[in-house]
């Protein structure tokens, strides 16, 4: 059977969870077993966002096979429980690179190469083909951005196009907006949906459902009218009021139909949705979590959430495990500079410092991981947060004070953290990093082994730099455990002390794999720590910042 596809592009305004959508029809789809798959289209010039500021952009996430992705993708892999690749993310610098490319080469000589056909023409190839390879039942395809915008155009083209390519009965269109409430009135607004379901129009798309984000409830006269206006079914008109936690908007939209709706319109058969059972009642329980413990999350975007998003995440997923409700303190590793430690991780049960790049803020990461060795308090460093984990040991432990990394002081006379040999002559920056999934070896007498009973373990990279062995020997003669090596045993992948609960660096991004159903064991093991260490009536700020 060739594959069917569902578009969802977005209207109103952005940043109404779109991704959150998507990886919800995923996982309605996946609950019917249907074999799935996703791809985002990017509509911006970049080519990945893996060069664009976590401000900018937010996390990048990191698929198996390398690709430095959009944060939506972890999004998709989470909920529906699949693993992506480099080409489940099509940016408008992917396509025109790609065009431009050939075009150098002599691919086209003679020709004129043009928006239509030759750019929508690489766009629609790129999603076909992709189905057709992983061989899906259905394509969830995204299209970022929203519509009207100049640079989504020919995405907007493209998908339409394919309507007629492969079959109008082979394609679902879904439109999602936003409904806004004018509080002077107490009234939902259609106008804005009906407007941009007329823009969605005037390319020729007519969306075959609606997914209407709102504050609250929505009436239904707001339906009946939207469904009028918009000429979309009555109950192909969805509202989606907002919710608590993300993890419930595919039972959310199951229980309006759109599973029922999708798969007629589609002409599959519309599967069992009794495989939803372990997926909702996992989440039914992460609601009725009451105990708390309080994490703080110390790195230098903690302004803006998004940057942290797996990390985020994965905590959710363990603490589902464990049994406690996870209150992040997102602590800006350059207030620890200019305060203290004590003064913003003296009320917090565990120490988190993810990943980064750069010097700023470095400097109070150390503050945090000193912090964390010498009350004990479980510390879990990720990628650089390992890094600044084995400067601040070998500064304070081993007395090598000008200790640090080559990232943040080239020429340091002692550069504990170096820059990893196959990286020395790069230049350009664009996906150039040690990136994606790598086998780590783990020693069986370790803590980490303990945690993953397992001998080999694969995770996910991004990074530069990496613990420079000529340091190896004198930090483990110090209690510090390299619990995990490459297979040669050449570079290190987890470093552990073995004098603390836990105090554990991973060089690697475990966060990226962590499901709700399936949380990564590392995190478990923290949190494990975390309340086997709990400090006696911690008093708790709570600053959670819902993203
Ligand atoms: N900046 C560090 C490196 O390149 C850490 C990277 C990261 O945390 N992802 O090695």
């Amino acid at each position: 059977m060739s594959a069917k596809y569902i578009f969802v592009t977005g209207g109103v305004v952005s940043s109404i969870g779109k991704g959150i959508t998507v990886a919800s029809i995923g996982r309605i789809l996946k609950n019917r077993g249907f074999n799935i798959s996703v791809i985002k289209l990017d509509p911006y010039l970049n080519v990945d966002p893996g060069t664009m500021s976590p401000y900018q952009h937010g996390e990048v996430f990191v698929t198996e096979d390398g690709g430095e992705t959009d944060l939506d993708l972890g999004h998709y892999e989470r909920f529906i429980d699949i693993e992506l690749n480099k080409k489940s993310n099509v940016t408008a610098g992917q396509v025109y690179l790609s065009l431009i490319t050939k075009e150098r080469k002599g691919d086209f000589l003679g020709g004129t190469i043009q928006t239509i056909p030759h750019v929508t023409n690489e766009i629609k190839q790129h999603i076909t083909d992709l189905a057709e390879s992983l061989d899906v039942d259905v394509m969830v395809v995204e299209v970022g951005g929203t519509v009207g915008d100049i640079e989504g155009l020919p995405f907007m083209e493209a998908i339409r196009q394919l309507r007629n390519d492969i079959g109008r009965e082979n394609v679902y269109f879904i439109h999602l907006t936003l409904l806004p409430n004018l509080n002077v009135a107490n009234e939902l607004k259609t106008k804005p949906t009906q407007h941009s379901v007329s823009e969605l129009r005037s390319i020729g798309i007519q969306p075959d459902a609606l997914i209407c984000r709102s504050e609250g409830e929505v009436p239904e006269f707001v339906i009946d009218k939207l469904s009028l206006f918009c000429d979309v079914n009555k109950q192909e008109v969805i509202p989606l009021a907002d919710v608590d936690n993300v993890y419930r908007v595919p039972m959310i939209l199951e229980g309006y139909g759109l599973g029922n709706s999708i798969t007629k319109s589609l002409g599959l058969p519309p599967g069992s949705i009794a495989s939803n059972n372990s997926w909702s009642s996992a989440i039914d329980e992460m609601d009725t979590l009451e105990e708390m413990v309080s994490i703080a999350l110390v790195g230098k975007y903690v302004e803006y959430p998004d940057a942290y998003m797996s990390v985020k995440e994965a905590m959710t997923h363990a603490g589902l495990r464990v049994g406690r409700k996870i209150n992040v303190k997102w602590v800006h590793s350059e207030d620890l500079e200019r305060d203290g430690a004590e003064q913003h991780l003296s009320d917090v049960d565990g120490i988190v410092v993810p990943g980064g790049f750069g010097k700023r803020g470095v400097e109070g990461m150390i503050l945090a991981a000193e912090y964390a060795r010498v009350n004990n308090i479980p510390y879990f460093g990720l990628c650089l947060g390992m890094q600044v984990m084995v400067i601040e040991w070998c500064r304070n432990v081993l007395n090598l004070y000008k200790a640090d990394s080559e990232e943040f002081v080239p020429g340091t006379p002692n550069p504990v953290i170096h820059v990893m040999p196959d990286q020395i002559d790069v230049t350009n920056k664009g996906g150039t990093m040690r990136l994606g999934q790598y086998p780590c070896t783990l020693d069986p007498e370790s803590k980490s082994y303990g945690y993953y009973s397992e001998e080999s373990v694969n995770e996910r990279h991004r990074h530069r730099f990496e613990l420079n062995n000529a340091y190896r020997e004198a930090m483990e003669q110090s209690g510090m455990c390299f619990a995990g090596v490459s297979p040669d045993g050449t570079l290190v992948e987890i470093a552990e002390s073995t004098q603390h609960e836990f105090m554990i660096g991973v060089q690697f991004h475990p966060e990226f794999r962590s499901r709700p159903t399936e949380p990564h064991p590392l995190f478990v093991g923290f949190l494990d720590a975390v309340k086997q260490t709990m400090r006696e009536g911690a008093q708790y700020s709570f600053n959670e910042v819902e993203t």
